[in-house]
């Protein structure tokens, strides 16, 4: 039995899980650790506190895929499409660019984490609240730490997460980018934009009449976009939500200051933008310091090997880019390097 650990609970993670277990069954097990309380990474999906049924997506919004990407992972989008977690984008989305012929765009009935619960059902173990600081090479394998002093040894290890965190860790890590300083500024030299996400939950009888149902802002100082969450998922009668995201430029111009201070400055933005709106019943802001990758990886590998005996391998958005397909490419690539590893394994 090879026991492996995928740290990052994220889309990237989950499919790589769900491979994982097709492709090897009983030979692995499957351990995940995250730094967060629940699954989803940047697909994550909140809830209003006091109506469980009205949820909003904070990250991802909606799926578009190619022609030649859906093709290329056809299994996947099926999977999703027959367990009911995907639909077709039907709602009006403003000012979205014209998308290439055969493009095709989903939305997630149940939020965007959904898609990624749907695959991690495939782990052995997932433990929540285990903050990834030190991974160590001791013999055969690798000892893995938590902030919390967590301890655990694994014959595999693969990191999901986007790449500036890996170079946060500590332990052999950091040696082997010593000695190899060319994959040391490969993977400095990936950059990812910033931004804030601002969740309103509404009141579910106020009728808002603004003939779209989500839509790309171009003109203000501030937001980027908006979604109200319900009309988004073809659920026009479910209580309703409004998700803004700010633009990369405020991201960056406001990275360093108090998030309730920014989330006074957004909520007030909102009011000026649409005066007419009632107050909202709750309200969240998130800052996602690594929202989006705006430079990948050199020549998008889909995954890195940071070390082979023991493997130890870094995928995700960062090695390709930031949409679904670009986590489903990852994985396939990882899913691939770590099965020769346990083939080798078992020999
Ligand atoms: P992540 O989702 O980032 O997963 C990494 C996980 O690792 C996280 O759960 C994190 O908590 C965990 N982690 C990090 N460090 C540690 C540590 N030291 N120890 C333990 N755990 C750790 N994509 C689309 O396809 N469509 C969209 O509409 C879209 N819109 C987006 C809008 C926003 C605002 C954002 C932020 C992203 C958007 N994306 C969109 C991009 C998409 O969300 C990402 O490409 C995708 O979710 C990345 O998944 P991942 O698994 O590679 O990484």
């Amino acid at each position: 039995m090879c026991k492996i650990l995928l740290v990052g609970t994220g889309f990237t993670s989950a499919i790589t899980t769900s491979l994982l277990r097709k492709m090897c069954q009983k030979h692995i097990y499957l351990v995940i650790w995250d730094k967060a309380r629940g699954a989803g990474g940047r697909m994550s999906t909140i809830r209003n506190p006091s109506d469980s049924s009205c949820t909003a997506d904070l990250g991802a919004q909606y799926i578009t895929s190619s022609q030649e990407n859906y093709r290329d992972h056809r299994e996947i989008y099926e999977s999703l499409i027959q367990g009911k977690q995907l639909e077709p984008l039907c709602s009006k989305i403003e000012g979205m660019k014209d998308l290439p012929l055969g493009t095709q765009q989903f939305v997630a009935p149940h939020g965007m984490n959904s898609l990624v619960k749907h695959f991690l059902q495939d782990a052995d173990e997932i433990h929540f609240g285990h903050y990834v600081v030190s991974i160590y090479k001791c013999g055969k394998q690798w000892v893995v730490e938590s902030k919390s002093g967590v301890k655990g040894m694994f014959d595999i290890v693969i990191l999901t997460m986007p790449v500036p965190q890996v170079l946060d860790l500590q332990g052999s890590i950091q040696e082997i980018m010593s000695k190899d300083q060319e994959m040391k500024r490969n993977l400095q030299s990936v950059k990812f934009s910033s931004r804030y996400a601002l969740c309103l939950f509404f009141d579910s009888n106020y009728k808002f009449n603004t003939g779209w149902d989500s839509k790309y802002i171009y003109d203000d100082k501030i937001f980027r976009y908006v979604s109200f969450e319900n009309r988004k998922r073809n659920m026009p009668a479910s209580p309703l939500a409004a998700v803004f995201h700010t633009s990369i430029q405020y991201g960056a111009n406001n990275a360093d200051r108090e998030l309730n201070d920014v989330q006074n400055e957004l909520v007030d933005h909102v009011k000026e933008m649409f005066p007419d709106w009632p107050e909202p019943e709750y309200t969240k802001c998130h800052w996602w310091q690594y929202s989006q990758v705006m430079t990948p990886y050199m020549g998008q590998p889909g995954c890195l090997t940071i070390a082979e005996h023991p493997l130890l391998v870094a995928g995700g958005d960062s090695f390709m880019s930031s949409h679904i397909d670009g986590c489903i490419s990852s994985a396939f690539t990882l899913t691939n390097k770590v099965s020769q590893a346990i083939k080798a394994y078992k020999v």
